[in-house]
């Protein structure tokens, strides 16, 4: 009974029968007890008293016994569950998928509710800021504007970034280091926020909350908190590492418009999908190939470096106009292609107007600072009005080029 008891006060809520008879299977105090017991009802009165008091010491020992026994079993579970989640992530490199599952381990592994990953992005700002890039219970679109100059004063975020150290929040409406606007946006009370750190750079910052739960955030969180967002850090460097490789691989070196083959694959994927899923539909994908008129003269008159320039700024020129859906390409040489998605003749050459226009307004710096204007000529092509194949689309488009040059140069051809 007095195990039994003992068992109670200190076990008491979730798991206590699983608790008492894992207890029992390793007490000595059962021993003990069971041994009062015999003494006891055999008569040994006097010597039962002694017996007690080795019972309450030995209870005492299997008490603290089997609380760091359990505190062992609960390490051994969050370095499992540290080790699967590096195995995985050595497996996923794509960004998306390793934040989701950094997070997903922290709610269900760790206990938290919600959790924000913040990490360095360009948002129009000279240096990088610190932006939210994923969420788990928290909805991304009310963040979309929520992010931090590099800066102690900002917010506790940036201060654990810049500081490298975690800090945890009790009560955030009164504390002056957080951002009053974002704890109201997030209604944020008590919450943690943890550096991200791979190779002592810093890489981004974990923010994590208990809003549901209502569970306090321990000290005790720090240590397999710290190994999720350094292992996390880690992640995001492979993933960020790897996904620049791919953009090397697809983009053109001068002009950081993508290349050639990239395109070629990009309107044979888009065609395939309109011919095999909307082949009935009205789709349109249209096509704008793009030449500088008398570029030669450009490289004999400035030189070729100057003409290198041009080419880059035509670049990006043309992504500057374009939709994010559309594919802006260096097809070779001084010719450009622009695949457009969802988009009529009609729209095509619009759009081709206001990229002939734009870049003839456009001032390109020469050699020795000299200022000169571009033409640019171009001929538009449309699935499926002028052809049903990327090559006989491509060849449409070059023979309204050459119509658009023979024409007399600076215009667009889309007939
Ligand atoms: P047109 O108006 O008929 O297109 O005349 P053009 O001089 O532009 O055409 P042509 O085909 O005769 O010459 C294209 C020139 O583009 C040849 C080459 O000097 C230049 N060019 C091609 N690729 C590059 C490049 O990567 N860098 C530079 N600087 N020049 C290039
Ligand atoms: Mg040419
Ligand atoms: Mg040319």
């Amino acid at each position: 009974m007095a195990v039994l008891f003992a068992c109670a006060v200190v076990f008491h809520g979730e798991n206590m029968i699983e608790h008492f008879l894992s207890f029992i299977k390793r007490s000595s105090s059962v021993f003990v007890f069971t041994l009062l017991l015999v003494m006891f009802f055999n008569g040994h009165i006097k010597e039962s008293g002694l017996i007690f008091f080795v019972l309450l010491l030995s209870i005492f020992v299997d008490v603290r016994n089997f609380r760091s026994y359990d505190k062992i079993l609960d390490s051994n579970r969050k370095l499992q569950y540290i080790d699967e989640l590096s195995s995985a992530m050595r497996q996923s490199i794509k960004l998306s998928e390793v934040l989701e599952l950094v997070m997903k381990n922290l709610t269900t592994e760790l206990g938290y509710d919600r959790v924000v990953i913040f990490s360095f992005e360009h948002r129009g700002y000279k240096k990088d800021v610190l932006a939210p890039v994923a969420g788990l219970n928290v909805s991304m679109d009310k963040l979309e504007n929520s992010f931090f100059k590099y800066d102690k004063s900002e917010d506790i975020v940036p201060k654990c970034a810049i500081e490298k150290k975690p800090y945890i929040v009790r009560n955030a409406r009164e504390d002056h280091r957080c951002s009053q606007s974002f704890v109201e946006l997030l209604d944020l009370s008590e919450y943690i926020v943890i550096p991200m750190i791979s190779k002592d750079v810093i890489v981004g910052v974990l923010l994590a909350d208990n809003r549901k739960n209502g569970r306090e955030i321990l000290e005790s969180d720090l240590p397999p908190l710290t190994m999720f967002a350094n292992q996390g850090a880690m992640a995001i460097e492979n993933a960020r590492l790897y996904e620049k490789i791919e953009a090397l691989a697809v983009t053109d070196g001068l002009t950081q418009v993508y290349n050639h083959r990239y395109f070629q694959d990009s309107l044979k994927a888009e065609l395939n999908r309109v011919e095999r899923y909307h082949r009935e539909s009205s789709e349109r994908i249209s096509l704008m190939l793009l030449d500088i008129d008398n570029f030669k003269k450009y490289n004999d008159a400035f030189g070729h470096q100057s003409g290198d320039a041009v080419l880059t700024e035509i670049g990006l020129i043309l992504k500057g106009l374009s939709r994010k859906v559309d594919v802006v390409a260096r097809y070779g040489g001084e010719e450009f292609v622009i695949m457009m998605p969802a988009t009529p003749k009609e729209g095509a050459a619009i759009f081709a107007e206001r990229v002939r226009s734009g870049i003839e307004k456009s001032k390109f710096e020469m050699r020795d600072g000299q200022v000169q204007g571009v033409t640019v000529s171009i001929g538009v092509s449309t699935y499926s009005d002028d052809a049903k194949t990327p090559q006989a689309l491509i060849e449409k488009a070059d023979k309204n080029l050459y119509l658009a040059k023979t024409g007399g140069k600076n215009r667009v051809v889309s007939g």
